[in-house]
């Protein structure tokens, strides 16, 4: 039982669940997750292996898989070899690949979720669309697209990247072709023979290119500005490496270690950016060596610090750009025409379909503005100024509320999967926190979250993220909200216990009975 000196004193009553308005009763559950990507479904497992079955997984699409179920554009492909870009707890003998495709991943977390035991507890067709406290019952009130939920945690995992973000260019609305967004894909549309803008060149932009190149009539990329490319070191795993990891699972978990380890000394570029000549180095002879054009290598010649916009890999991009059917165009698109893309520079060009490869709501995450916590806070209004959490994970005012991947948890050089698994680990152990002293809500406190934020903003100085370039990395006011600034490994051991001294808690009220069948 909670001590009173632990426990702040619980002046409210108990009230019975409420309807949340719509006519069917609320179903409850101790744990609601929204989403079923990586975090939402590594969460659901790691409940269930926990001996947790009393949650559900609300999702809005019709299938697991997040990132993996929508970016389904053709080259789309992990640019984290497949050994480290996977659940610690769920290794995958199988990857055919070094660095997977969108398929495979796909299949892979749709295996997780079948041999996990995860299926009874997904909603799919369960899009939140408002999230509210309630104080007196310490539970979450969940308006979903099928019926209305209760839980006592809320898991929010709605995607750090699963928001397309298409800009608004004066005359869009008034084109006659085909207009898709890359993680939108239209898959009923032939794009053999026409004339393709593709706007962009970010990480989706530069696998789609040169997938599409050899069957499209007439491409003209769209670059705002130039990314630095890596050589890609991807290729085929060959069958005796694959039987090697089936036969010998400690094989795959070395391989596991020595890939993070390598790609954690990566950081150090980021922090001290003097230790980044060598890759510039890399980059620029990378460029030279397959874009012999001068004029064409000037246009794609990055003009500020590599690293401090995400820094890509590919092989084939450059070498696709060359075709003779593929024009690299600089000046900034004015408006759209009802079958033509007109530049700054008053050129118009003829196109048929206009595929945007611009990115995703990064800083404005949008499931902030349904989430409303303590005296109706909304979430988007507690980051009006920037976008924080203690840990990447908790925000003050937000009782039970995790965040997964939340702020400043982003990553430029290892795998996200390393850090949601860092924060499902957060959340379990509160969990346990909670059952074993009988607390109903955990509050972060304000000066823990603002202190944990100073020291993250403090190691974001002299990164090169802060070097001066305009990036998805940045919110509008110019602060880094997205990226953790350092080794990944002081993260876990930072989130593998739940301090209970850094929240607010409150002694339970009693929870209504589960019924989320
Ligand atoms: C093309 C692409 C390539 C990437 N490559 C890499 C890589 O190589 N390495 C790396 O580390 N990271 C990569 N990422 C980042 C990637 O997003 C993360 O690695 C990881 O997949 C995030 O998992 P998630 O579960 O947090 O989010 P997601 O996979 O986006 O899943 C979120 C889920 O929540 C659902 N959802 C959202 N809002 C709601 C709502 N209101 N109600 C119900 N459901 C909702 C969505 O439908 C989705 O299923 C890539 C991202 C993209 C887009």
């Amino acid at each position: 039982m909670p001590s009173s000196e632990t426990l702040e004193r619980d002046t409210t009553t108990a009230t019975p669940p409420r309807d949340a308005g719509a006519e069917a009763p609320a179903r409850h559950a101790h744990v609601a997750i929204v989403g079923s990507g990586f975090a939402g479904l590594g969460m659901a497992i790691r409940l269930k292996q926990g001996g947790i079955d009393d949650f559900v997984v609300l999702e809005r699409a019709d299938d697991v898989g997040g990132t993996w179920r929508d970016n389904t554009y053709p080259g789309c492909q992990c640019d984290v070899p497949s050994h480290l870009y996977s659940f610690s707890f769920a290794p995958n003998p199988r990857w055919s690949r070094t660095f997977s495709r969108q398929p495979e991943i796909q299949d892979y977390l749709r295996r997780c979720a079948d041999e996990h035991g995860v299926g009874p507890h997904l909603r799919f067709g369960h899009e939140v669309t408002a999230a509210a406290w309630d104080e007196d019952a310490q539970l979450w009130r969940l308006e979903t697209a099928g019926g209305p939920f209760t839980a006592r945690m809320l898991v929010a995992a709605p995607g750090p990247l699963s928001e397309p973000s298409i800009p608004s260019i004066p005359g869009l609305e008034r084109f006659e072709g085909a207009v898709f967004h890359s993680a939108q894909w239209d898959h009923d549309h032939d794009l053999d023979g026409e004339h393709v803008a593709v706007i962009g060149t970010g990480a989706s932009a530069i696998q789609v290119v040169p997938a599409i190149q050899p069957r499209v009539g007439r491409m003209h990329v769209f670059q705002r500005t130039p990314s630095w490319i890596m050589p890609h070191a991807d290729r085929p795993i060959t069958r005796v490496e694959r039987r090697v990891y089936r036969v010998f699972p400690t094989a795959q978990r070395v391989m596991r270690a020595g890939i993070y380890w390598a790609r954690e000394t990566f950081v150090l570029g980021f922090l001290h950016r003097r230790l980044m000549r060598l890759p510039e180095r890399i980059a620029r002879r990378h460029l030279r060596s397959q874009v012999p054009d001068p004029e064409l290598r000037r246009k794609l010649t990055p003009d500020y610090a590599i690293g401090c916009k995400r820094i890509l890999i590919s092989n084939d991009f450059y070498p696709s750009l060359t075709r003779p059917n593929v024009e690299v165009v600089t000046e900034g698109v004015r408006e759209v025409r009802p079958s033509s893309i007109v530049t700054s520079d008053g050129v118009e060009r003829e196109v048929d379909t206009i595929i945007f490869g611009t990115g995703f709501h990064v800083t404005d995450m949008p499931i902030a503005h349904r989430v409303r916590g303590r005296n109706g806070r909304l979430l988007a209004d507690a980051w009006r100024d920037a976008m924080e959490a203690h840990l990447g994970s908790t925000v003050a005012g937000f009782p039970n509320l995790f965040i997964v991947p939340g702020p400043n948890t982003g990553l430029g050089h290892n795998s996200m999967v390393f850090m949601i698994e860092s924060q499902i680990a957060y959340v379990l152990d509160c969990l346990r926190v909670m059952g074993e002293r009988g607390i109903g809500a955990v509050d972060v406190r304000p000066e823990v979250q603002a202190a944990s934020n100073r020291e993250l903003q403090r190691n974001m100085q002299g990164t090169v993220w802060l070097s001066g370039c305009a990036s998805w990395y940045l919110d509008a006011s110019g602060r880094n909200t997205t990226l953790w600034p350092g080794f990944t490994y002081p993260f876990r051991r930072r989130t593998r216990r739940f301090d209970p001294a850094e929240y607010r808690l409150r002694p339970a009220v009693a929870a209504p009975v589960a019924t989320t069948s």
